[in-house]
């Protein structure tokens, strides 16, 4: 089959999130079972950064944004180590910016301008260089409209009739909402402006336009897959996916293993595998606390933090934990990441009346994200939700246990060290349910107290989680599933028609 996959973020061109792992890594693997796959991507200002060269070719082409014919240019690079290709769709106007989608703590107020034109251009691109795509995999609000072009537009029309379509939805809350006025940037008529398609509570609503109009619809892990079907984690579009919920399933993300390997990881201070893991990770401690100033001590627990700091990721049960902790525990705690201002203030007074008990990194630094995953004992992500999470499998497979909120891709990857488990020989983690700071410290409590007196049951979860299989050839296995499951339907459909 060739899939065409198309993104706001792909890694190493351009990164908010996991988004961009996802989409940087599973091409590669998708090309490695043997499938032809090409990347569209936007060229912003961050692309010239990356590592792999970027050529310009001379595609040039010019597609309607509302009432306007934008013009644009075709770049061409290739995903580092494989052969393949990703085009980056360039305008300088929407995509020649600081950022990928807002500044300041606020969105450009253009964004829906922005992705019509990059869905557009994705799809005249197809024409022009006649791609032969069989299947348009489309991530995420920013490139849902592509399967509602193919549907409500391109239906009947050379050479889009017979592209299937599958939308990822790697994070729910993120849904494309505009005025209803953007209904005419799309181009689209006004009737799929309804309850049902593109209209939500009298916006407009990309994602929701592809939740109705893809052929099949994915999201990032089995558990998540359900729990958006709810009211409370549905963000309003439980209906429209109960709705879809013959084609909604969940893929679980891998890891890329060549990235993130402590055996070969370049950031660290000692390579090691599950063989040596006790003086590897001894090693790359040291080396944490003495670069985050903390105390060198090798008995104390080390607890690290990666990630955004949004309240999704679970901030207000960290803080009065992590507070309450550096008053009464002998704990060192690291926290790496950026985010929302009163996170980031609360954490920094914290730091300067606990300065030698926590660092802190308000910066977004790769190399330290490595180090802090080989060098902590235990790792915290007691996420409100979590479509799937990276960060738990990372720390999985650098030899650090997890103590996680029980939801969504969590819930899919850790194994409680409760007693059962533990006398299975499965564990790999901590995790609770309830989202309250109690039940934060009551798992962390748990796991240091494993940590500090049940040296055999902790040498079974870092074990356990070193061992697992994290890596993307499963994943990717499932995903060319989903495509030739729905390119088959999609076919039948036809055919009835
Ligand atoms: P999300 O996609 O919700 O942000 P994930 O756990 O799925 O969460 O993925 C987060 C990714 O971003 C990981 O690769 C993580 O290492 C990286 N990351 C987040 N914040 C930072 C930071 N401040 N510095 C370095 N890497 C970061």
């Amino acid at each position: 089959m060739k899939i065409l996959l198309a993104s706001s973020e792909v890694e190493p061109f351009a990164k908010t999130g996991g988004l961009a792992d996802v989409c940087g890594t599973l091409p590669r693997e998708l090309r490695r079972l043997g499938h032809e796959v090409v990347v569209f991507l936007p060229a912003y200002r961050t692309v010239r950064r990356a590592s792999v060269p970027i050529t310009a070719t001379d595609v040039q082409f010019a597609v309607p944004v509302g009432s306007k014919l934008v013009t644009g240019r075709l770049l061409e690079s290739r995903l580092p180590d494989s052969d393949v290709v990703v085009y980056l769709v360039e305008n300088e106007h929407y995509f020649d910016r600081d950022q990928l989608y807002g500044e300041n703590g606020g969105d450009y107020s253009d964004n829906c301008e922005r992705f019509v034109f990059f869905c557009r251009a994705v799809l005249e691109v197809i024409r022009l260089l006649d791609l032969e795509i069989d299947l348009i995999h489309a991530n995420d609000w920013q490139t849902a409209l592509l399967p509602a072009y193919l549907r409500c537009e391109l239906d009947s029309t050379e050479p889009y009739e017979n592209i299937a379509s599958v939308l990822t939805i790697h994070n729910l809350a993120y849904q494309g909402r505009f005025w209803h006025w953007d209904m005419l940037l799309t181009g689209l008529d006004w009737k799929y402006f309804n309850w049902r398609q593109m209209e939500f509570f009298g916006q407009l609503n990309l994602l929701k336009s592809g939740i109705a109009f893809a052929d099949a619809i994915n999201t990032v892990s089995p558990t998540y897959a359900l729990e958006i079907q709810t009211a409370e984690q549905g963000y309003g579009l439980e209906g429209a996916l109960q709705h879809r919920a013959g084609v909604l399933s969940g893929i679980l993300n891998g890891i890329d293993t060549q990235v993130w390997n402590p055996r070969v990881d370049p950031h660290l201070s000692m390579n090691y595998g599950v063989e040596n893991w006790r003086e590897g990770k001894a090693k790359n401690k040291a080396t944490l606390q003495t670069q985050m100033g903390l105390r060198v001590d090798p008995k104390v627990p080390v607890i690290g933090i990666v990630g955004r700091m949004a309240s999704q990721k679970g901030w207000s049960l960290i803080l009065p934990v992590m507070q309450h902790w550096l008053e009464t525990i002998d704990a060192q705690w690291v926290v790496l990441g950026t985010g929302q201002p009163e996170f980031e203030s609360a954490l920094a007074s914290l730091r300067s009346a606990h300065a030698g008990k926590l660092g802190v990194s308000l910066e977004f630094s790769n190399p330290l994200a490595h180090l802090i995953e080989a060098g902590s004992d235990l790792f915290l992500m007691p996420s409100q939700y979590e479509p799937c999470g990276l960060n738990q499998m990372y720390s999985m497979a650098y030899g650090t246990v997890p103590v996680v909120r029980r939801t969504g891709g969590l819930a899919d990857t850790v194994i409680d060290a409760s007693e059962t488990a533990i006398a299975q020989g499965v564990a790999n983690g901590f995790s609770f349910n309830a989202f309250l700071p109690q039940a934060l410290e009551q798992s962390l409590a748990r796991a240091v107290w494993t940590y500090q007196s049940q040296p055999d049951v902790w040498a079974q979860l870092v074990e356990n989680g070193m061992n697992a299989d994290w890596s993307w050839g499963q994943s990717a296995r499932q995903y060319a599933e989903l495509y030739e499951r729905t390119a088959v339907l999609f076919r039948a459909e036809r055919q009835h028609v």
